[in-house]
């Protein structure tokens, strides 16, 4: 099964501005696939990467994610796509101050309803996934920003999701973090569990980092290098 198959989606905000943000948008997205999503400044990026994780309904067509088909599903069924399936990173990183960094990784689990013990063990193998693992009685505070990014992308990845999507995620980073994170993320399709990866980025040389690009102007794929499967 795709990790991710979107079928003529199209986004029609509603009144009053009833802007069309997408319009046929289709593609397909394999397991462990690295894609970026480019494009000027309001040509879609942000509400292709919500619709894909289900934030946003799609004002038309289909969104399959995992191989399960999300328009009909209440929004208490999102939630739970979103728990079960889908990681996120943001170009802020969101991190709880008052928590360790690995108490801030398993709260990555907490909508799934597992024990606090499981919760802790599976943060841990995030974090060593990340190359984090000798960090996970720091305080966010104490890291480097990219250290402080590796973390929230261990809190995206301890549920070991189907798809990874992540928005600016090197925005707020200089260039050595930042190369370190796209790295980082380019790389985890490698590791067992083959993580398919979506990201939005303004910057070519991350672009560059993933295998697959799509590029969106004015709501429509005007340009995808392809599946590489
Ligand atoms: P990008 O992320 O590429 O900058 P967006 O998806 O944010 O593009 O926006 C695409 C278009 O949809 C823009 O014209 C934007 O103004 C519009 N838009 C985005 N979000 C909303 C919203 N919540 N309500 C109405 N229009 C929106
Ligand atoms: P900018 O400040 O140039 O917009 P970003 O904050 O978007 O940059 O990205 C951080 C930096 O990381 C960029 O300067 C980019 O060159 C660098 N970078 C990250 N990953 C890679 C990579 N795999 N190859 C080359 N450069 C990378």
């Amino acid at each position: 099964t795709p990790a991710l198959e979107l079928r003529n989606v199209s986004k029609t905000y509603p009144p009053p501005t009833t802007v069309t943000a997408l319009c046929d948008v289709d593609f397909t997205v394999q397991r462990g696939e690295t894609v970026a999503i480019t494009g000027a400044s309001g040509a879609g990026k942000s509400t292709l990467l919500s619709i894909l994780g289900t934030l946003e309904r799609p004002s038309g067509g289909t969104v399959r994610i995992a191989g399960t088909d999300t328009s009909t599903m209440s929004d208490t069924q999102l939630s739970g796509v979103r728990a079960w399936h889908i990681g996120f990173v943001f170009q802020q990183f969101f991190l709880l101050d008052h928590l360790s960094v690995l108490e801030n990784v398993a709260t990555g689990l907490v909508y799934r309803g597992v024990a606090t013990s499981i919760r802790r063990e599976h943060a841990t193998q995030a974090l060593e996934r990340v190359g984090l693992a000798g960090r996970m009685r720091h305080r966010p505070a104490q890291l480097s920003g990219g250290e402080q990014q590796r973390v929230a992308i261990a809190r995206a990845l301890v549920g070991r999701p189907a798809v990874l999507l992540a928005d600016e995620p090197t925005g707020n980073l200089d260039t050595a973090n930042g190369h370190e994170i796209v790295n980082l993320l380019a790389t985890l399709r490698e590791t067992d569990e083959g993580t398919t990866v979506v990201l939005i980025t303004h910057n070519n040389d991350v672009a560059a980092a993933m295998e697959r690009k799509i590029q969106l102007q004015d709501g429509r794929i005007v340009h995808d290098s392809g599946a590489t499967g």
